[in-house]
Parts: C-alpha cells; structure tokens; sequence
C-alpha cells in the first residue's frame, strides 16, 4: 500500500467528517428515514389534493370526483411504490430488478427533497449529503461487483489539494508534478501509475464534467467537499461516481487532504484482480 506522506504542518487537530464503512449503517438509517417521512409527507399532500377540491368538483360533475380519485390514486401508488423500492435498494446495498433507473432519478430529484426533510427533523445539510454518498458508494461498489470488468477508471481531484505555494502546474498535465511530496498530489499520481488509472485535477464543476466527457470513464472516484460531491455525482448520473470528502483542516480550498488509503481501497475492490496495465 502506498504511504501517504502528510506535510508536517497538515497533521493539525481537524475536524473530519465521518466516512468509511462505519458510518454505513447510521447513514443508511438517515436516508431510509428521511425518505419513509418524504413517504408520509407525499401521503397527506395527495390525500388534501383529493379531499380539499372533492366538493367542489362535484358541483361541476358527478364524474370528477372519481377522476380525480382515480388519478390521485395512481399518482400515490407510482409515488409511494418507487419510495418503497429505493427503501429496499438502500437497505440491501444493491440493485434489484428496475431499480437502477429509478435510482438514476432518485439521485437527481430525490436528495434536495432530502435535505428539506432532514431539516424539519434536526439533520443538518451536511449530515444527509454525507449518507447519501456513503449509500450511493454502496450501490457503486455493488454495481461494479456485479457488473462487466472496468475498463477505464478516473480519479478526479479537486484543484485544492495541490499545495498552495507549488507553481507546477497540475491541471493541464497531472504528470508535471515534480513528486517532491508537499502534497497528495505526488502519492495518487503514484496510486494512478500503480492500478492503471487515469488521474485528472479539476478547478471546478465545468472543467470536471469537462474530463468526464473527454475520458469517459467506466468508474469515477471523485474527491471534493460536500456541495461539490453531490452536485457532481447528480451531474453525472448514471455513469458511477465513488465520493470521498476531503479534508479542510485550514478551511476551504486551502490545501485540502485526500487520505489515499482510502482512494486505494476502493481500488483494490474495484480491481481485485490487482495491477492493471497503463491506460
Ligand atoms: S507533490 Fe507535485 S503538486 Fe504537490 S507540491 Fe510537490 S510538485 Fe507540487
């Protein structure tokens, strides 16, 4: 395994986020939950949305209230059955029939609902953007077990965790990284090297979906800070995207630390055949 080499001066006391395979089950409590009370939410909605105008559409027709009825119905039953299916899907960790889809739609309509859910119960923002990683990380990992061997992997990293007074530039060519070891940026070049994979460094949201059209990856791991994880994992959907949190332990943007083993573990699982030749 490769050993991250941590600036002195980076080793601080920092407040991490949680993350890893600890955090899976309370995570997955909190988006199961957060999604069972969208479920009860939706149920009162569409029951106002039949009884409140009922009375009214009678007096219009005797037939309306029954449409509406009807159609209410269906909506409730689409509704509430797709909430129930990513229930099951989330709590088992894997895809079951039709579901993937639907997780596609989850991913990109499903987590700012989330958010306003948690809120009302006291989960702060970050709180469900990191369960909903650690449980879309889940299904990635599944779906990569499960599916055709990977042909093309990216790692994609945010600008921040190149050191900030290093005038090399990474952006344009990752491998201009002199690897003096001031940052993480030396090590992943390496991690890349070792499985075979491609290495990107993005400054931001364009230029990541940028690389992601030009690579066109089998599997994205991505690095970044939660509001640019979770964008970037609904941007992309459903091309696969592993999330991990960086570290901010002087603030944001600033000299940011991705902890690698973690980078390699992830590869070790998607390649557990080992090494893979240059891409
Ligand atoms: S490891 Fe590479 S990117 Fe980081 S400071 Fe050194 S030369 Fe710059």
């Amino acid at each position: 395994m490769i050993q991250v080499e941590k600036p002195t001066e980076l080793l601080r006391e920092e407040s991490l986020p949680e993350s890893g395979p600890k955090a899976a089950g309370a995570d997955k409590r909190i988006i199961i939950t957060l999604v069972a009370l969208f479920g009860l939410i939706a149920t009162v909605a569409l029951v106002l949305l039949y009884v409140v105008p009922y009375y009214g559409l009678g007096a219009i027709s005797v037939h309306l209230p029954l449409v509406m009825g009807i159609l209410t119905g269906l909506g409730a039953v689409v509704l509430l059955g797709s909430l129930a299916l990513l229930c099951v899907v989330f709590g088992l960790g894997r895809d079951i029939y039709f579901s993937r889809k639907l997780r596609s739609v989850a991913i990109r309509l499903l987590l700012p609902i989330l958010i306003c859910v948690g809120r009302l119960v006291g989960f702060r923002r970050e709180q469900v953007q990191h369960a909903f990683v650690a449980v879309n990380n889940e299904l990635v990992l599944a779906q990569c077990r499960n599916g055709k061997p990977l042909k093309s992997v990216l790692l994609l990293m945010p600008h921040c965790l190149q050191d900030r007074d290093c005038k090399v530039k990474v952006t344009y060519k990752v491998q201009n990284c002199k690897r003096c070891g001031k940052c993480t940026i030396k090590n992943l070049l390496e991690l890349s090297e070792k499985y075979g994979v491609h290495l990107a460094v993005a400054t931001g949201g364009t230029i990541a979906r940028r690389i992601v059209i030009d690579t066109r990856p089998d599997l994205i791991i991505a690095v970044a800070c939660e509001r640019d994880l979770t964008s970037g994992i609904q941007d992309t959907t459903p091309l696969p995207v592993f999330g991990i949190f960086n570290q901010r332990p002087f603030g944001p943007c600033i000299n940011t630390l991705v902890p690698v083993e973690e980078v390699e573990a992830v590869l070790e699982q998607v390649f557990p055949e080992g090494r893979k030749d240059s891409q």
